[in-house]
């Protein structure tokens, strides 16, 4: 069957999805899956279509040393075990730079330009582009769409987009990028649906996952996000701390020694809510604790997300809807309820009952503002890039071209 496999690729792991094109403009969830331990202890995993695990199975290391063979071995496990030939790869691509506002179909200058944005993101970039090249190299007819992190935000306004640093670093593109964008895209998409009065309103979008970050939404359009030039600034997060003095990050070079790395490493892995708690960057763990430092992580998390909203409520000038999405926006009853009473001042008023039920609507009736619980999904939004733009291209190939 004809099918579109997206691609999501870390430094250890690979997470894979592939859709079954089933109609003009359909598409058809067949399988999830990831291979996680690259290169230390390789394993893969992947759930079918009713939630059921399908495989776990383990490798040598040196069988999966990297990215690209792990995800050969998938490939070749998706099209042996369940006859599933993608047509085309969408990938996630962390960085699009300041141009890119939109998918794009991956040439061998595209994919020059956006090696251009590694500096930018050093952590992801690399790993985002690496499948690119090597399917390219293994199955040079394949389509390949490089969906980016950053375009949903590209329209924001010069003033959204600058810090206040002299203008030179701007166009060396110390820019305000924002993330999350294929998240928020989807929810800007499922609006209509969910929430059709507030939908060309004013709405805030929570994604409250291990990374997280808001989006201030105007007619279904980013206007501002707590994320800037890195996936570091904004909320806390599960291991990142969101907004700091950055005369914390001199403080302690100059003073204590630490060198950019170990500055690097503490503020992706050893912050936020692991930082703060000294358990875990788990919400689940920290609300199954009875340590007062997990509720202080936790009292932080919302006090932090309050301020936030309110910030995206002022670039706004009001607002309509505010939207929980992600692993902790779509699951925790109590932070999604303690974030609703944080925002009373705005007129939200929740519904406890479908907040226990996890909505999609939570906040009462007599509420001023709509409150939602929607899922996202940025793997379907880039199986539907990929799809589109393989259509308006009209590349689409029937035979030639399937691989795995
Ligand atoms: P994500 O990055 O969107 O996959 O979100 C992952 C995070 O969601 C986890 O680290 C948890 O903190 C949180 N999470 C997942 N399930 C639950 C749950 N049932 N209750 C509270 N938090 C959850």
């Amino acid at each position: 069957m004809d099918s579109i496999l997206v691609v999501n690729a870390g430094s250890s792991s690979v997470k894979f999805e592939a859709f079954a094109i089933a109609g003009s403009a359909d598409l058809k969830f067949q399988v999830r899956g990831q291979m996680d331990g690259i290169g230390r202890q390789p394993r893969l995993r992947a759930r079918g279509p009713d939630g059921s695990q399908i495989v776990d199975r383990r490798f040598e290391a040196q069988q999966i040393p990297d990215v690209p063979s792990a995800l050969h071995t998938a490939g070749d496990w998706l099209r042996e075990q369940h006859e599933i030939h993608p047509v085309a790869v969408g990938h996630r691509v962390v960085h699009g730079g300041p141009n890119y506002d939109r998918p794009v179909l991956v040439t061998a200058e595209v994919l020059a330009e956006l090696e251009k944005y590694v500096p930018l993101a050093p952590l992801h970039q690399p790993n985002n582009l690496a499948p690119i090249r090597s399917i390219a190299e293994r199955f040079p007819t394949l389509p390949q769409v490089a969906c980016f992190d950053t375009a949903f935000h590209r329209g924001h306004s010069p003033v959204t987009d600058h810090y206040a640093i002299p203008e030179p670093y701007y166009a060396q593109g110390v820019r305000r990028y924002g993330f999350h964008g294929l998240s928020y895209e989807y929810i800007a998409q499922r609006l209509p649906a969910v929430a059709p009065e507030c939908a060309e309103g004013r709405v805030v979008v929570a994604h409250l996952g291990n990374g997280a970050s808001m989006c201030a939404m105007l007619g279904g359009r980013s206007i501002d996000s707590t994320m800037g030039f890195t996936a570091l600034e904004g909320l806390p997060m599960g291991t990142r701390p969101g907004q700091i003095d950055p005369g914390v990050i001199l403080f302690l070079i100059e003073q204590r020694g630490m060198s950019p790395a170990a500055v690097q490493d503490m503020l992706y892995s050893e912050c936020g809510l692991k930082g703060l708690s000294g358990i875990s960057n788990d919400v689940r763990e920290l609300e199954a604790s009875s340590n007062p430092r997990a509720a202080f992580a936790l009292d932080y998390f919302v006090h932090r997300i309050a301020l936030h909203a309110g910030m995206l409520a002022a670039a706004l000038g009001g607002l309509d809807a505010f939207v929980f999405t992600a692993g902790i926006g779509e699951n925790s009853v109590s932070l999604r309820a303690r974030i609703a009473e944080k925002l009373g001042w705005l007129g939200a008023r929740l519904d406890a009952a479908a907040n226990a039920a996890h909505g999609p609507r939570i906040s009462a009736p007599d509420s001023r503002i709509g409150l939602f619980v929607i899922p996202t999904n940025e793997e379907l939004m880039i199986a539907q890039h990929t799809l589109a733009l393989l259509r308006d291209a009209s590349t689409l190939p029937r035979q030639q071209g399937k691989s795995s």
